[in-house]
């Protein structure tokens, strides 16, 4: 049975890669993507001459083994490129460079090619993953977030030129996600012929290693190589994750050099990304990083009024100062409250004043932080300090045992905060509130000045939110 011309090319690449490192495998074969099949001979475009020659110089033993293997003894590889000093799209004459595995090359001019429908070249059919409801335009501008919604705007008009990469980087519910989007988006606007993917760092890891797993890395390869741009989600997610760390790598080097663009986000300054490879950190420090803050009560205000015209909402105005008084940090929040506070008036006919606006602040609140005891807090940052939960309800001041202790009694206070000092002491053995009261200053000032601390607490976090959040 006669194969398709990407199953035979990608069977040659399996072999192939084995017997070499992967930088020389991305750089010398990747480029190379599969045309078609005329009988035995495998038809392949190569970016220029250049390569196919360094190619054939170093190369040709196990490419013809390859192709020998797959084809048969008959088979043979032709390359088909694109002189890029040509003129006119159209009036355009390609030379084929036919390779056969007795080492001969022979070139052989093509009519009728045509670089913009190429695969690789053209507009490929993909989903951008992008949502359409995140724009600039509803993207409230303020002091915390000017210059990386400016940075977006310019990035959308002219990509590839000005800040590559962007990285937008903050905590959660600032807006990020939402920006990187409208970067999309926009861009799509200007230039819809150019393929654009918004995807998670997860997301990205776990194709990676589902392509691992059904042998098809080299079409996850070529698939990425092929974008214009690359909008990756929080990539403090590939921490720790050294292959897929490897694999985009070697694509950010692809696309950069393309003068493609990068768009990425992150919890944290690309300097703070903990167990990311060097070499990937100072790669982002190439373009533009730039943090997202927490609202000012300007912003907050603007962006409540935005929300509440889009979903066709009013709210008294008193309300609206309330709300925008009491949360500060983060707009996520900002939103769940409206819609639980319209919720309450419409489904429960309820006044819409402050006391239900307080109540639903409170409960929301509630819901997000109060679903998890002390104890369980307590159990959960031993564990994750590796320490005796014993220990850290006694009185040892052994360094990681206190440790876990002040990180614990800091998580109690600020996940519920309806607890009261002397009640936080009870669940350590009953200690007194100026000793509660010192373990969280402690943890706050060791956060001030002690970097590594600080992420520890903030790993820590994360992990005991998603603990809260699965309860
Ligand atoms: P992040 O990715 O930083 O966690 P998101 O982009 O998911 O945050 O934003 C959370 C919510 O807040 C989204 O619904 C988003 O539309 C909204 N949001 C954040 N910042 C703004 C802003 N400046 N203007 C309007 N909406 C915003
Ligand atoms: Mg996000």
């Amino acid at each position: 049975m006669v194969q398709d011309h990407v199953t035979v090319w990608n069977n040659v690449l399996e072999q192939i890669k084995n017997s070499l490192n992967v930088e020389d495998f991305m750089r010398w074969f990747i480029p190379l993507k599969p045309l078609r099949m005329e009988g035995s001979v495998l038809i392949v475009e190569a970016p220029n001459e250049f390569l196919v020659e360094r190619l054939e110089e170093n190369y040709i033993d196990i490419l013809r083994k390859g192709i020998r293997s797959e084809i048969g003894e008959k088979g043979q590889l032709k390359y088909q490129y694109i002189k890029t000093n040509s003129t006119s799209k159209n009036s355009f004459q390609s030379p084929v460079r036919i390779s056969h595995p007795s080492r001969n090359t022979t070139t052989i001019p093509v009519s009728a090619y045509n670089p913009f429908v190429m695969p690789g070249l053209k507009k490929m059919d993909i989903d951008s993953n992008l949502n359409p409801n995140y724009t600039f335009d509803n993207f409230i501008e303020g002091s915390c977030n000017r210059l990386a919604r400016q940075a977006g705007i310019q990035i959308a008009k002219d990509p590839g030129k000005n800040f590559n990469p962007l990285i937008l980087y903050g905590n959660v519910g600032l807006g990020k996600t939402h920006l990187v989007q409208a970067i999309g988006n926009s861009l799509l606007k200007y230039f819809p012929e150019k393929n654009v993917i918004y995807t998670s760092a997860e997301k990205f890891t776990q194709q990676f290693i589902n392509s691992v797993k059904d042998n098809r890395t080299n079409e996850f390869s070529q698939f990425y190589h092929g974008l214009d741009v690359l909008i990756i989600d929080d990539i403090q997610f590939l921490a720790g994750k050294s292959g897929t760390q490897e694999i985009f790598f070697h694509l950010f080097n692809h696309l950069h050099q393309q003068g493609k663009q990068i768009v990425l986000t992150s919890d944290r300054a690309p300097h703070e990304l903990k167990d990311i490879e060097d070499r990937l950190v100072n790669r982002f420090k190439w373009g533009l990083s730039t943090d997202l803050t927490s609202p000012d009560y300007e912003t907050r205000m603007a962006i409540i009024i935005a929300k509440m015209e889009e979903k066709g909402i009013k709210l008294p105005e008193r309300i609206i100062d309330f709300i925008c008084l009491n949360l500060k940090s983060n707009i996520r929040e900002l939103e769940g409250i409206i819609i639980s506070l319209i919720a309450q008036s419409s489904i429960n006919n309820r006044k819409l004043d402050i006391e239900l606006a307080q109540e639903v602040i409170k409960n929301y609140t509630a819901k997000v932080n109060h679903e998890i005891s002390p104890e369980e807090i307590l159990e959960f940052i031993c564990r994750e300090c590796n320490v005796n939960i014993d220990a850290v309800r006694g009185k040892s001041r052994k360094g990681p045992v206190a440790q876990a202790r002040h990180i614990s009694i800091y998580f109690i206070r600020k996940h519920l905060s309806n607890l009261t000092l002397k009640e936080i002491g009870e669940t350590f053995g009953g200690k007194d509130h100026s000793t509660i009261l010192h373990s969280i200053k402690a943890v706050d000032i060791q956060m001030e000045t002690d970097k590594s601390f600080l992420a520890k607490v903030e790993e820590i976090e994360k992990k005991l939110n998603k603990n809260i959040k699965r309860k």
